[in-house]
């Protein structure tokens, strides 16, 4: 397929133009303490509570690096199958504003920590693309100003001033607002996979600046627009779709596309302009004095290497592997919660296959109703293993197995027990089945005729014999014993 018939192209009045979509997402890292104190980083605390005298830029405090978010940064950088840099340097990106009390912000800017990397993300219709990874970095987060508390008044929380983030910058890769969705969850789930980022996009610790221009299809680079601070994947696809066709009307009305960075304004669905965009060197970074060049040692690196997960690509062909198709896989791994229980499920003893279908199909789908997360849920996957074990050894039929499901979701218990206490075993007894069958057969002789007549009558047959026997004979079962006692053949 040519890149132009895959990618999704805007019709302007002048022809077809292109997307381009950059990315720099913000990840809060997992750790108990910030970057450079020892303060707490818990979310949702009392203002102004969990702030130490660095994180205020109290006159002669010296930050100290927190080795674990190094640690987790690390860990990220190797997820995103990118190059770890043993040597990098925190500089100083001084800008003023009143939630930054030290009137500038610790990041990396010429040596990041992490260099280029890769993440595939997975496209409708089973399609794969790559989008590369320009870098990684630490840095600062900045505290926040309340201006809805009080009429006349704004307020700084510092809490969040100081809590190390990972500053995630993609190439230029992305071609439409869908790429750019899957790019978000990918990563999210890659993040939460490692454990290095809850990937909590509603309270803050995900957002993306999204840079987009637009071009002919085939020509160089345009001028980009940056749209900041997005924290939902739903507004990011509005706000680039917007923000193309703008951009698109502008350059084909004769104008120019100056380098700016907008806000997207959710209520209307516009993007507008927020300030013009500063160069970096606006900023005048320059090395933090305070602190020395980091050096890691490849050993350690190894050691974090070593001790990786296995992220959603690996598990997706592991699932597959045994059995699955590609789409289940895809399933199962976008949510690390789903992955972890399927395999405890198949620790359980289900096979994959039909765990894999009994998830999909039943499970997931009833919590998907009633809005419940898979760690909320009411079964466990040791019971819902259960199930799937009773239906494969032909003790329940695939009906029973969904009461089963209901009556374990309502009121818990072991489905075994269950089975067994409610009488609810499948019947394989054929004797017992085909006693039903002759009663139906003897008490309906104008069918009889009619079924020999038009075969797919059968199904009538079958119907009545599993109401007579509650739902509990093996339907296979009966179908071959209804059409061995009117003579049907067994082919039809
Ligand atoms: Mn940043």
């Amino acid at each position: 397929m040519s890149t132009e018939a895959k990618n999704k192209l805007i019709q302007g009045s002048t022809g077809p133009w292109e997307v381009v979509v950059g990315l720099e997402v913000h990840c809060q890292v997992l750790s108990k303490a910030k970057l450079f104190s020892g303060a707490s980083t818990v979310f949702g605390a009392d203002p102004n509570s969990q702030v130490s005298f660095v994180d205020a830029a109290m006159p002669g405090m010296l930050p100290v690096i927190n080795r674990y978010c190094v640690e987790q940064a690390v860990r990220t950088g190797l997820g995103l199958k990118a190059k770890i840099n043993l040597f990098s340097v925190f500089d100083r990106k001084n800008y003023f504003y009143p939630d930054l009390p030290a009137g500038y912000q610790i990041s990396q800017y010429k040596n990041p920590i992490v260099g280029e990397g890769e993440v595939l993300i997975d496209l409708p219709g089973g399609e794969v693309a790559r989008v590369g990874i320009e870098r990684l970095h630490l840095e600062q987060d900045a505290g926040k100003s309340l201006h809805d508390q009080h009429p006349d008044h704004s307020f700084v929380d510092l809490n969040r001033s100081g809590i190390a983030l990972m500053e995630i910058v993609t190439k230029p890769d992305l071609r439409s607002s869908e790429e750019a969705a899957a790019f978000l969850k990918k990563l999210r789930a890659i993040v939460r996979y490692l454990g290095t980022c809850d990937g909590n996009m509603d309270e803050g610790s995900m957002r993306a600046d999204v840079n987009v221009s637009v071009r002919k299809p085939g020509a160089p680079l345009n001028t980009r627009c940056e749209i900041k601070n997005m924290n939902s994947v739903r507004f990011i696809v509005q706000a680039i779709e917007f923000e193309a066709r703008r951009q698109v009307d502008v350059l084909e009305s004769g104008g120019t596309i100056h380098q700016q960075t907008l806000l997207f304004d959710a209520k209307n669905g516009e993007t507008r302009p927020m300030r013009s965009k500063e160069e970096a060197h606006d900023y005048r970074y320059f090395p933090d004095p305070d602190l020395l060049p980091l050096e890691l040692e490849q050993a350690w690196v190894d050691g974090i290497a070593s001790s990786l997960p296995e992220l959603p690509d690996e598990k997706k062909n592991h699932f597959m592997e045994m059995g699955l198709s590609s789409y289940d896989a895809l399933v199962l791994v976008a949510e690390k919660e789903a992955a972890d229980y399927f395999e405890a499920m198949l620790k359980e003893g289900a096979e994959p296959k039909a765990a894999a279908n009994w998830l999909n199909n039943e499970y997931f789908g009833r919590l998907n109703k009633v809005g419940l997360a898979i760690g909320d849920g009411p079964v466990s996957a040791a019971a819902n293993s259960a199930i799937v074990q009773m239906i494969s050894a032909n003790v329940i039929s695939g009906k029973t197995a969904k009461d089963v499901l209901d009556i374990v979701w309502s009121e818990g218990g072991d489905p075994r027990s269950l089975v067994e206490s409610r009488g609810l075993k499948q019947v394989t007894d054929t004797g017992a089945i085909e006693e039903a069958v002759d009663k139906v057969i003897a008490a309906n002789p104008d069918k009889v005729a009619a079924a020999k007549a038009k075969p797919s009558l059968v199904g009538w047959f079958v119907g009545q014999v599993m109401k007579a026997t509650g739902g509990k004979a093996n339907p296979v079962s009966v179908n071959a014993i209804v059409k061995e006692r009117l003579g049907i053949p067994e082919e039809g």
